[in-house]
């Protein structure tokens, strides 16, 4: 990232949630299964991903490219009436293509809940559900310019990476 990419990031007014989860993005520092397979008792894990259980996750898997967050991503864009196409997400959201100020809103919107809806599924240990991620991110329009539980979930995975932290720890405690 440029000073000017980073500037614009920093600028551009979103939400302290999603721009926690962005800034992650950015520095390469998620915790993707991948990120974390090594704090995984069972070392021959690569990182499967637990949403979709098909390949690996890594960033972009985690982001953008599993096939249920791909199928949020389509329907979030259609609600709010974002133009690009889904084969350039990844580079808007690496800041490698521009797109207007309010389009940049609404993907912080869009990733903010995805992020959420990711950690709710890992945490409860639901399937993700298309549907009940599209409901949160009309109730997240909705309530627009409130706290849309930015704290509760960085807490929540704070949580869950402390947990795996102990295992990490004591090998012989498995869940
Ligand atoms: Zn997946």
């Amino acid at each position: 990232m440029t000073t000017k990419q980073w500037r614009l990031f920093w600028r551009t007014p979103i939400s302290h949630g999603a721009r926690n989860c962005w800034w992650r993005l950015l520095i390469q520092k998620l915790p993707t299964q991948e990120a974390l397979r090594h704090v995984n008792p069972d070392s021959m894990n690569p990182g499967w991903c637990k949403i979709c259980n098909k390949q690996v996750e890594d960033a972009q898997h985690m982001i953008i490219e599993c096939p249920l967050k791909k199928s949020y991503w389509n329907a979030a864009k259609t609600i709010v009436k974002l133009d690009f196409n889904i084969a350039d997400l990844w580079d808007i959201l690496t800041f490698r293509k521009t797109i207007d100020k309010e389009a940049m809103i609404h993907v912080s919107d869009i990733l903010l809940v995805l992020w959420i809806h990711h950690w709710h599924c890992y945490i409860k240990e639901e399937l993700w559900n298309t549907t009940h991620a599209i409901r949160r991110f009309r109730k997240q329009l909705w309530n627009k310019g409130e706290n849309f539980h930015g704290q509760e979930i960085t807490t929540m995975y704070e949580e869950y990476l402390a947990k795996h932290t102990d295992q990490d720890q004591d090998p012989n405690l498995v869940e």
